[in-house]
């Protein structure tokens, strides 16, 4: 069974060992916390024209977008008016 350490730092994995963790993060997260598809898509295209978006991270924040912007309560680092 190809499984990932959930207690190893960053600097313990290889690329594709981090990338996998990030992804089945995202497929694991509970329906009830997560932002509608659309919202979602939103938030993410937002990310994306913003100067602080550094290789799929928020530079404000250190988050990966792609995780910040899919739980429901969460909001923009910068700023909640943004999304
Ligand atoms: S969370 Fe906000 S500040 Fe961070 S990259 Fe996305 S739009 Fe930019």
């Amino acid at each position: 069974m190809d499984t990932v350490c959930r207690r190893c730092l960053l600097k313990d994995m290889t690329d594709s060992e981090y990338y996998k963790g990030v992804y089945d993060y995202i497929q694991n997260l509970p329906r009830e916390e997560r932002a509608e598809q659309e919202i979602y898509e939103e938030r993410l295209s937002k990310c994306r024209g913003c100067d602080s978006l550094i290789n799929g991270m928020c530079g404000l924040c250190g988050c990966f977008v792609e995780v910040r912007a899919l739980k429901r309560r969460n909001h923009c680092a910068r700023s909640e008016e943004i999304w």
